[in-house]
């Protein structure tokens, strides 16, 4: 039973608000930003967002594993990652969501050792109460600490391809 958290419609909408936000917050600094989409989870935010920003956006996708199940096992493996270079770009990592921050903080860790102009993070869910590693700059929704599912985020690679955010009742 899957109780929905967050509609087709409230991710529509605010997906659109935020490509605004990031719009205004990069349009007098660079016309062309570099977005980071970190897979799986991310696949249908990174698609959405960077549809509703107003500049030139040049994509990568990185892998990164930290899950098994519904808990962290507390290891992170890359299994793929940039293949372009970033050196003075306007880079910003797309999430999507954030819990620890633990794979994020190793993520961005990596990427500022090539030296981008800027590192920026977005991600669309933020769990309320979790003591993250990362403070994100552009946060879709901020979400009760359960775990949740759909809209690329999956348990044990099922649900991703929800159109909302929902959580697994007996699994919160
Ligand atoms: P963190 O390193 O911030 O603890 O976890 C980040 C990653 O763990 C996310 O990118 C996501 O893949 C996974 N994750 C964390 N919380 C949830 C959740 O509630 N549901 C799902 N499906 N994945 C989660």
């Amino acid at each position: 039973m899957i109780e929905v958290l967050i509609s087709s419609e409230q991710i529509k909408e605010r997906v659109k608000q935020m490509g605004k936000e990031i719009t205004e917050y990069y349009k007098d600094k660079t016309d062309t930003i570099h977005a980071v989409c970190v897979l799986k989870g991310s696949i249908h935010f990174f698609s959405d967002l960077v549809q509703n920003i107003d500049l030139n956006v040049e994509y990568s996708f990185i892998q990164v594993a930290s899950y098994s199940g519904v808990s962290s096992t507390g290891r992170i493996r890359v299994k793929s990652w940039i293949d372009e270079p970033i050196e003075n770009k306007y880079v910003i990592v797309v999430e999507d969501i954030l819990d620890t921050g633990l794979t994020l903080s190793y993520i961005l860790d990596y990427l500022r050792r090539y030296r981008p102009a800027d590192l920026k993070v977005v991600t669309l869910l933020k769990k309320l109460g979790r003591n993250s590693q990362v403070t994100p700059d552009f946060v879709g929704f901020e979400i009760e600490d359960k775990f949740v599912i759909g809209y690329g985020l999956d348990y044990n690679e099922k649900y991703r391809n929800l159109p909302y955010v929902g959580w697994v009742k007996g699994n919160g």
